[in-house]
């Protein structure tokens, strides 16, 4: 059984609600991550196991856009320092293409989600707070005032300051959201009065004028929403923690109970240069470790990357690694469950089709011929088939630029590459004449046969299949290792091959 199932299962028998709401929320600070989706795919995956189960079920998203930028990230211009403390979605947007800086990274995120085909419904925290759907919890909050801290200090054992609120209202002259101190509230009129750093004195709406701090507001959240299923970092379920201190908070303040908790483990990101040690990284947005959803959507198909996350489950650590491991595990996908993309395109294996893009040279139409030439059956008037290849021809074309190790790589080589074959001896040559008679009449041989051939010379003339592999290597990618050799043999032009080899033998 999959773990969501049995997640499902778990929660249908503790929780008698008649409705599932599974929660996810990411703060829009910088672009969201490999990292942060193991979140969402985990949500998505349990309320898809409760759906299947015939449990009513929701998949929310609660964007923390209202959240103040806490430092100016590296990748931030200068001029951004002065936006510290202000609201996400209040601060411009830093390239200037969407209404805020909360959208600028939410955006690419969202059209991501559409890609993966996972649905959820998104709110975005700063127009819960403007709408007014806070007021009942601040207003709770701030009655309760002395119980909330003591809720926090027994649990997280932090103490609180003296004129410390629940409440963080917006300063209305510096646009602050975290540098304010509440002097006094009006439950009746819904405002509080603060002073603020900046020297302001002010009064802040319930409506809009302010946030609850983050673990009220996590609590909050659960009410306002019903919601009964919450995936999260593990570092929020340490004893003590966030998670520990809003479940009291939940239970004491609020009256509702606590979400169904599921902590996952982190994804950490791999990174092996050939022949370097593999380099281990927590993924962050703002120390630059991270690939971001949208990034790595362009060299990986959607199905492939909601495998990745989804086959490990949520307490193991996943290390991700985008180069030859993440080739490794779409063979496995189209191995064991189905090949990727609708007509050939799901026929051709993806790492076959590694080989053919770079025979193509990223021309399409040579692509076709390629595709052909290595035995696949095209129907080339079918506009959705040719689609599909091109979509996964650019899959595998972006890989390979971003993502592949160089022994991935090659190039086929225009020109004889005399140089490099002064290391291949006359008999190797020789052995390429042999095999350049079996191209005959414009026609090549399968992949198959192409590799029973090259063992069978192997065997009459007493040179090893690795040296003849070796020789036609260099003859055609100008050095000595290369592709699955009949699978490159049987992709080429016939005519092209034939006069390589026979080049090659001549020299
Ligand atoms: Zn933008
Ligand atoms: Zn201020």
């Amino acid at each position: 059984m999959h773990w969501s199932f049995a997640i499902a299962q778990e929660i249908i028998a503790k929780r008698k609600d008649k409705t599932h709401v599974v929660a996810t929320g990411i703060t829009p600070s910088g672009a969201i991550h490999v990292g942060n989706l193991r979140e969402i795919i985990i949500a998505d995956a349990v309320h898809s196991a409760l759906v299947t189960t015939g449990v009513n079920a929701r998949l929310i998203y609660v964007a923390d856009s209202f959240d103040p930028l806490r430092r100016r990230y590296p990748f931030l211009p200068p001029d951004y320092e002065a936006h510290r403390g202000k609201p996400l979605s209040e601060i411009p947007d830093p390239e200037g293409c969407h209404a805020s800086y909360a959208e600028h990274y939410l955006q690419p995120f969202l059209d991501s989600l559409d890609i993966l085909g996972i649905k959820m419904e998104i709110f975005r925290a700063d127009e819960l707070y403007k709408s007014g759907m806070y007021v009942a919890m601040i207003k709770d909050a701030l009655a309760k005032k002395d119980e909330l801290a003591r809720i926090i200090a027994d649990v997280s054992g932090r103490a609180l300051p003296g004129d410390w609120s629940p409440f963080n209202p917006l300063c209305k002259v510096c646009g602050r959201i975290n540098a304010a101190v509440v002097k006094g509230y009006d439950l009746a009129e819904e405002e509080v009065y603060y002073e603020c750093t900046c020297g302001n004195k002010g009064v802040a709406s319930f409506r809009g004028g302010g946030k609850l701090a983050w673990r009220i507001d996590w609590a909050a959240r659960w009410k306002i929403f019903g919601v009964t299923i919450e995936p999260f970092g593990k570092d929020h379920a340490s004893p003590g923690g966030s998670f520990d201190t809003g479940t009291q908070i939940s239970t004491h303040i609020f009256n509702y109970p606590a979400p169904y908790p599921i902590p996952f483990e982190h994804i950490l990101l791999k990174t092996t240069a050939e022949g370097a040690q593999a380099k281990i990284t927590a993924m962050s947005s703002s120390r630059g470790t991270n690939i971001p959803v949208h990034e790595i959507l362009e060299a990986v198909p959607p199905e492939i990357l909601k495998y990745v996350i989804s086959r490990v489950r949520p307490d193991k650590h996943i290390e991700f690694d985008p180069s030859l491991p993440l080739l490794n595990l779409i063979d496995e996908y189209e191995r064991e469950i189905v090949g990727v993309g609708t007509g050939i395109a799901g026929k051709i294996p993806f790492r076959h089709l590694i080989t053919l893009v770079q025979i193509a040279r990223g021309d399409f139409l040579t692509l076709l011929e390629v595709i052909k030439r290595s035995g696949f059956e095209l129907h080339e008037q079918d506009e959705e088939e040719l689609k599909e290849l091109k979509k996964k021809a650019r899959y595998a074309e972006n890989w390979l630029r971003t993502y592949a190790p160089p022994s991935v790589k090659f190039e086929l080589q225009r020109e004889l590459p005399k140089e490099e074959l002064q290391g291949v001896s006359e008999a190797q040559k020789n052995v390429l004449g042999l095999l350049a008679h079996y191209v005959q009449g414009g026609m090549t041989l399968s992949a198959e046969e192409w590799h029973n051939k090259i063992y069978e010379v192997a065997a009459g003339t007493n040179i090893e299949a690795r040296e003849i592999f070796k020789g036609l290597y260099t003859a055609l990618l100008g050095k000595p290792s290369g592709p699955r050799a009949g699978w490159l043999l049987a992709s080429l032009d016939p005519k092209f091959l034939k006069e390589r080899f026979e080049a090659a033998a001549k020299l």
